[in-house]
């Protein structure tokens, strides 16, 4: 999966999961917003539901932890939005954008910080390394899903 700007740049991409805090607290256009803002363009939008397989391959890392099965009840009490997000050095800065994993040491501006409850309930998944987005990007997209359309437009905003 690759995305390149109108001069044929790279352009990084990230993927992201609005969590069901998220969703349920109806913030999903308030973090896409901030991302749009940052300057990140969407390049995959979905909702589903995560099964148990793809949350025990997403979470492989922290599978045998006690609060694993927490987790994965949390990650199941909603549907979660993907996003796929480019742009430059998009997963350092996305990662920037929301905090670190513990919400309550999140600084006010990042998005757990402002919307976070706790180190399980944070609001947003953001790959850790463009390796690991290159997998996770293809754990939630199947071909065709991803999109490269380029700067199209201008707008007012
Ligand atoms: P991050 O999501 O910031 O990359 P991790 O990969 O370490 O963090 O953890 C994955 C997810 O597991 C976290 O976002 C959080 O929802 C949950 N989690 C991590 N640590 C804990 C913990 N100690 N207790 C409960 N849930 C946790």
């Amino acid at each position: 999966m690759a995305v390149f700007d109108k001069v044929g740049r790279f352009m990084e991409t990230t993927l992201i999961l609005l969590k069901p805090d998220c969703i349920a607290g109806r913030l999903a256009g308030e973090v896409l917003k901030r991302f749009e803002g940052a300057g990140f363009q969407i390049c995959g939008c979905k909702m589903f539901r995560a099964d148990a397989g793809v949350l025990r391959e997403h979470y492989a890392h922290i599978a045998t932890k006690p609060f694993f099965p927490e987790v994965e009840t949390f990650m199941q009490s909603t549907p979660v939005i993907a996003l796929a997000l480019a742009g430059e050095n998009a997963v350092e800065r996305v990662r920037d954008l929301i905090g670190p994993t513990d919400s309550r040491k999140a600084a006010k501006g990042t998005v757990r910080g402002d919307f976070g409850l706790d180190v399980m309930v944070n609001m947003v998944h953001a790959s850790d390394s463009p390796e690991n987005a290159q997998i996770e990007l293809r754990r939630f997209f199947k071909d065709g899903e991803l999109f490269d359309y380029g700067m199209r437009y201008t707008t007012k905003a």
